[in-house]
C-alpha cells in the first residue's frame, strides 16, 4: 500500500456517469462519511460523484463476499471498528470498491445502495475518543509569535518538540452546524479588571484533521517506522478561536474555553491510500535548524500536496446569493515544519495510548505570503489590516451571520485531481 494501484488508475471510469471529472469525488478518491440510515445509528457510505453508496445496502446487494471478515465492518455504524482493522484490510475494500463502481456488470446490483450526497444528513463519522490539536505551520508559529513577541517570534523549543495541547471531542461538530458565539473571561486592553463578555474576536483555524486507525496498548510508543501506517485519513478542520479569551487565558497551560466551544470537521475522511499519489517530501529544513532527535526521524518521511482555500460569506453576501470571497489559498504541504507521521510518533513517545478514531488537529495552516495565512488574526494582522468583502462590508473577526467555508483540492500531473468537499459553519449571536 505505499505504492499506487488499480484504484488509482487515471484511465479508470465508474459507471456512476457523474463520477467522471468530478472535482472532488472521482472514482480514485472513494472517501468514507457517516450518514444517517432509517432508524439506526448510522451508516457508512462511500462518495463516488453526486451519489454516495451505502454499504450496508451494498453488503445486502451481495458486494463485499470475497473480503476478510474483519473487513465486513465498514457495514457498520461508524467507522470504528473498520479502522482498528489492519491496514490491509482497509486496502482490500478500496480495491473491492473501485472494482465493483467501475464494473458496468456491477450495476444493476450496486444501484439501488446509491444515494444523492445532496439528500444525506452527515453525521461525525467516527466516535472520537480524544483530539489533539498541534502547531505544526512554522509560519503560523512565527506570525502569531511576532504579534506577541516582535524580538522573539519563535520560541527555542519550536524547531525541536512539535507543540500541542488536548482540545476536547465532545464539541466537535459536523460541517453544516452553526456555531454559537462564545462568552468568556475576558482583560480588554484599556480595562484594569477583566470581564465575563461575548467574545469580540472570534476567528476560525484551517487545518488538516488527522483520523487514526489501530491502536498502541498504554505505555507502549508507535516507533517512527510505523507511525504512518497509523494514519487511516484526512479531513478538513476549522479550530473555531475566540482570540479575547484566548489572549487572557493562554499562559501557562495553553488555550482552554477559547477552542473547545466548538471544533468542525468536513463530512468525508479522505483515505491515506486515496492520497498515495498525492505524497510528496517534506519542505528542508533551515541550514542552521537542529535535525530532528532520533524518535522523530521517520523512515520515507511524507506530506500531502493539497492546495486548501478559506471562503468567507456574510449573511447580507448570501441573501444576494453571492457565493463568497475566497480570503486565503495556500498549500499544505509548503506550510508545515512536522510531518503527519511525526506528529503521531511524538504524541505516542511518551507511552500515551492512541486509538482508532483519535483526531489529531495539524494547527493553523498558514504559508508565507499575506494571501495563505489561515486565520483572520493573521490575515488581518491583529485587525490592523482589516478585509474588505464585496459590498463593502469590513472584517476585522468574524461577524454574527457569516459562513466561514473551507476546501481542499489534490492535484498532480500524473494524477486524477481527488478534493475533500467542504468544511462550513455559520456564526450565530451569543
Ligand atoms: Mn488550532
Amino acid at each position: 500500500m505505499t505504492a499506487p494501484d488499480r484504484s488509482h488508475d487515471i484511465h479508470r471510469t465508474s459507471w456512476v456517469a457523474s463520477a467522471q471529472g468530478h472535482s472532488d469525488f472521482p472514482i480514485q478518491n472513494l472517501p468514507f462519511a457517516r450518514v444517517k440510515h432509517g432508524a439506526t445509528p448510522g451508516a457508512i457510505a462511500v462518495a463516488i460523484g453526486d451519489d454516495a453508496l451505502l454499504m450496508p445496502l451494498a453488503l445486502e446487494a451481495g458486494w463485499g463476499k470475497d473480503l476478510p471478515a474483519g473487513a465486513l465492518s465498514v457495514g457498520l455504524s461508524a467507522l470504528n471498528v473498520f479502522a482498528a482493522r489492519p491496514p490491509d484490510e482497509w486496502h482490500a475494500v478500496r480495491l473491492a470498491l473501485s472494482d465493483a463502481l467501475s464494473d458496468p456488470a456491477w450495476e444493476a446490483r450496486l444501484r439501488p445502495a446509491l444515494r444523492p450526497r445532496a439528500e444525506l444528513e452527515y453525521l461525525v463519522p467516527f466516535q472520537i475518543y480524544d483530539y489533539t490539536d498541534f502547531y505544526a505551520s512554522i509560519y503560523h508559529a512565527t506570525n502569531v509569535g511576532s504579534m506577541f513577541r516582535p524580538d522573539n517570534p519563535l520560541l527555542p523549543n519550536y524547531k525541536w518538540v512539535p507543540i500541542g495541547y488536548h482540545g476536547r471531542a465532545s464539541s466537535i461538530v459536523i460541517s453544516g452546524t452553526p456555531v454559537r458565539r462564545p462568552r468568556g473571561q475576558i482583560f480588554p486592553p484599556a480595562a484594569s479588571v477583566p470581564t465575563f463578555d461575548v467574545s469580540r474576536s472570534l476567528d476560525y483555524e484551517l487545518e488538516l484533521g488527522i483520523f487514526l486507525g489501530g491502536r498502541n496498548m498504554l505505555g507502549k510508543p508507535v516507533p517512527a517506522a510505523e507511525a504512518a501506517s497509523r494514519i487511516f485519513g484526512f479531513c478538513l478542520l476549522n479550530d473555531w478561536s475566540a482570540r479575547d479569551i484566548q489572549s487572557w487565558e493562554y499562559q501557562p497551560l495553553g488555550p482552554f474555553l477559547s477552542k473547545n466551544f466548538a471544533t468542525s470537521i468536513s463530512p468525508w475522511v479522505v483515505t491515506a491510500e486515496a492520497l498515495l499519489p498525492f505524497r510528496t517530501p517534506m519542505p528542508a529544513r533551515g541550514v542552521s535548524d537542529p535535525a530532528p532527535l532520533e524518535y522523530l526521524r521517520v523512515p520515507d518521511d511524507w506530506t500531502v500536496a493539497v492546495e486548501l482555500e478559506v471562503t468567507l460569506a456574510s449573511e447580507a453576501m448570501r441573501a444576494r446569493n453571492d457565493p463568497g470571497m475566497i480570503v486565503s489559498r495556500m498549500q499544505f504541504d509548503q506550510a508545515m515544519y512536522w510531518s503527519p507521521a511525526q506528529l503521531v510518533t511524538h504524541h505516542a513517545s511518551n507511552g500515551c495510548n492512541l486509538y482508532m478514531g483519535d483526531l489529531l488537529g495539524t494547527g493553523t495552516v498558514s504559508g508565507p505570503a499575506p494571501e495563505s495565512r489561515g486565520c483572520l488574526l493573521e490575515r488581518t494582522w491583529r485587525g490592523t489590516e482589516p478585509l474588505t468583502l464585496p459590498g463593502g462590508e469590513v472584517r476585522k473577526f468574524l461577524e454574527d451571520g457569516d459562513e466561514v467555508i473551507f476546501r481542499g483540492i489534490c492535484r498532480d500531473d500524473d494524477a486524477i485531481a481527488i478534493g475533500f468537499g467542504e468544511c462550513r459553519g455559520v456564526v450565530l449571536p451569543a
